[in-house]
């Protein structure tokens, strides 16, 4: 075992924890993603080992790898945090618990039609909290639209919201949008009470601002290999 890995990931809970007190925050309202991306799958049972049970994934055929080779660890969580293109909604919904980057009505169309009988998937909104158009999630002002369109479906419940602060803003202001964004993700489905928010660079912010689901890659696994 990874000695290193286990120092990194106590140190990071260490940081949560201080977070959430000096928010006046139950820590248990708080659930630390290891986001795994780009590792190998013995990285992941090695987190399994440390206590880790919630998993993220950005790319759909990494997922769907991982949890292929995986399959024999039953109570592990997979959080689906890329971007989904609609003809892998299938792929994306059998790989993931809990899909947190649906920015367009016509990808939460795909994963509803991608439904097996009777199962239900977690969703988020994903909100784009830079000026740039291009970059992933919904428009702030979009949201309550959007929300709606999710919620009428009736094989995804809507959660809560997801982003990723702009790197050239304090992330503190940027996560005030996202929890006005929250409230009105909660004004059409009431108890989709996530807020996913806070990575390596930001998760005191975001615990200080309400993040309910923090996603953290390299304060936790070490530096990602190169992507492929
Ligand atoms: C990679 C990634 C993270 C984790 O990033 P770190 O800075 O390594 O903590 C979080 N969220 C998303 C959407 C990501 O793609």
């Amino acid at each position: 075992m990874d000695t290193a890995l286990a120092d990194r990931l106590a140190a990071v809970d260490d940081r949560i924890r201080d977070a959430a007190r000096a928010a006046d925050r139950d820590v248990a309202g708080i659930t630390r993603i290891v986001v795994t991306k780009f590792h190998p799958a013995a990285l992941v049972e090695d987190l399994y080992a440390l206590g880790v049970r919630h998993v993220g994934e950005n790319r759909q055929q990494e997922l769907t790898a991982k949890r292929a080779e995986l399959a024999g660890i039953p109570d592990l969580t997979w959080h689906f945090i890329g971007q989904a293109q609609t003809n892998k909604a299938r792929l994306v919904r059998a790989g993931a618990d809990a899909v947190h980057s649906v920015d367009r009505a016509r990808i939460a169309d795909a994963l509803h039609n991608a439904a097996p009988a009777r199962d239900v998937l977690d969703v988020l909104v994903q909100v784009n909290l830079t000026d740039d158009p291009g970059r992933g999630g919904v428009a702030p002002e979009a949201v309550d639209e959007l929300a709606t369109h999710v919620a009428a479906l009736d094989s995804l419940r809507l959660r809560g919201v997801m982003a990723v602060a702009p790197l050239d803003e304090q992330p503190a202001r940027a996560f005030e949008r996202l929890r006005r964004c929250a409230d009105a993700v909660r004004a059409v489905v009431p108890d989709a009470d996530w807020i996913s928010a806070g990575m390596t660079g930001d998760f005191p912010e975001a615990i200080a601002m309400g993040a309910t689901h923090l996603r953290i890659g390299s304060a936790i696994t070490g530096p990602r290999p190169p992507r492929d």
